[in-house]
């Protein structure tokens, strides 16, 4: 019993915190006592080691990032400290003037027209296209290339070709054989610069093809009367009556209004055995007008005669004379055909009756087709003259044919 006090308790040593006090191991080897709530100082040695080591390691994985520390970062060739997080554009901007590696805004001619307006810069980092928040990381290659040139906004500008006329024959009675098209040409303009680029076909213009049938080549002996500008009243009459008389038939081009105003003379002409025909509905020149207006004169025309007739006119007479490639393309379309003229009295000068007659007689060939008018003012001249005529070519021996049939003999 005094044994154990004497050679063991010293108080307040190593392990003796159990208070039943502990053998002092002077060796220092640790862990191997048989005390359960101490550990022995070597091992504790390892675990500080163990321990200092992961700190260090964890320090140098995340410490520049917990830290904001600077790190080395290349932009263009050069190399930057930066902190880690700044954000990419951030660390752009601090070190390059980003507005020139803006791109141009072009003229439509190619020249500068405003020098860093046109499209932003390209941004790479590590050779990837840069994320929109991203930041710097240590080592990170950031490039910063120039923005593409940007043209300015164009307007096109386009104007219609209209198509030419391909005649095949030269006669009076003309068939449309290809009703052609309509080119288009556009010129694109600079919105800022006004500046014009060269002209560009869109659509080609594509001929409008004419057949012509020569009436002078006709065989019999064959002779058209034709009347203009009527029906109307008084001189339509007359003229029908000489006509009925002589057993002549003609051709009558009405002005659409005034077949609108007098349906009666309509009917008489028809009923006269005549052929009823064209010639626009407010006598306007066809080849001054717009295409939808040529349309309405022609559509307005027939409607008045068909209306009366209950057949729809296929030749027109245009006023004048005056006919183009679009009237034609649209005639056409409609499946009608053109009659001119080869002998002109011009018996709207009134130039007496004993003039028109003579100057007709004398003009006609085989074939003739011969222009009068029954309207557009004070025919008596005009009346008087034709009975004249009728008993002249009569008596040449001339035959007289409406347009139609004289088509469909010279076919
Ligand atoms: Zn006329």
């Amino acid at each position: 019993m005094s044994s154990r006090q004497s050679d063991i308790y010293v108080g307040g040593g190593l392990g003796g915190r159990d208070g039943r006090g502990a053998p002092l191991d002077l060796r220092g080897t640790g862990g191997a006592g048989p005390s359960a709530g101490g550990r022995r100082p070597g091992s504790r040695r390892w675990l500080l080691i163990i321990g200092a080591l992961a700190v260090f390691v964890l320090a140098w994985m995340f410490g520049p990032r917990l830290l904001s520390l600077s790190v080395p970062v290349r932009l263009n060739g050069e190399t930057y400290k930066v902190k880690t997080g700044t954000p990419v554009t951030q660390f752009i901007d601090d070190h390059l003037n980003v507005d020139e590696y803006t791109g141009d805004l072009l003229a439509i001619d190619g020249s500068p027209l405003k020098i860093n307006e046109g499209e932003t810069p390209v941004v790479t980092v590590n050779g990837r296209p840069a994320a929109k928040r991203a930041t710097v990381k240590a080592h990170d290659v950031v490039v910063v290339t120039m923005g593409a040139d940007r043209t300015e906004p164009i307007t096109e500008n386009s104007t219609l070709v209209q198509p030419k006329l391909s005649r095949n024959g030269h006669g009076q009675m003309i068939e449309v054989t290809d009703t052609g098209q309509v080119g288009v040409k556009v010129t694109p303009v600079g919105d800022e610069s006004g500046l014009q680029a060269p002209t560009e076909v869109r659509t080609k213009a594509k001929a409008v093809k004419l057949r012509q049938v020569n009436a002078w080549k006709v065989r019999p002996k064959v002779v058209a009367l034709t009347f203009d500008d009527g029906p109307n009243p008084g001189e339509t009459e007359s003229v029908l009556k000489i006509l009925a008389r002589e057993q002549v038939p003609a051709t009558f081009f009405m002005v659409g209004s005034s077949a609108k105003a007098y349906p009666k003379l309509v009917k008489a002409v028809a009923d006269g055995g005549h052929q009823l025909a064209l010639h626009g509905f407010t006598h306007k020149s066809l080849d001054k007008l717009k295409s939808a207006e040529v349309e309405s004169e022609l559509k307005q025309t027939a409607e008045a005669i068909e209306e009366v007739t209950g057949a729809r006119p296929d030749w027109l007479r245009p006023p004048y004379g005056a006919v183009n490639a679009s009237v034609y393309s649209l005639l056409g379309e409609q499946h009608t055909k053109v009659a001119l003229w080869s002998v002109d009295p011009h018996d709207y000068q009134k130039p007496g009756a004993k003039a028109i007659a003579s100057r007709v007689v004398d003009g006609v060939g085989p074939g003739s087709i011969v222009l009068l008018h029954d309207g557009g003012g004070d025919r008596k001249q005009t009346v008087a003259a034709v009975e004249v005529i009728i008993k002249k070519l009569k008596q040449k021996g001339y035959r007289f044919v409406t347009i139609q049939q004289m088509w469909n003999l010279s076919q």
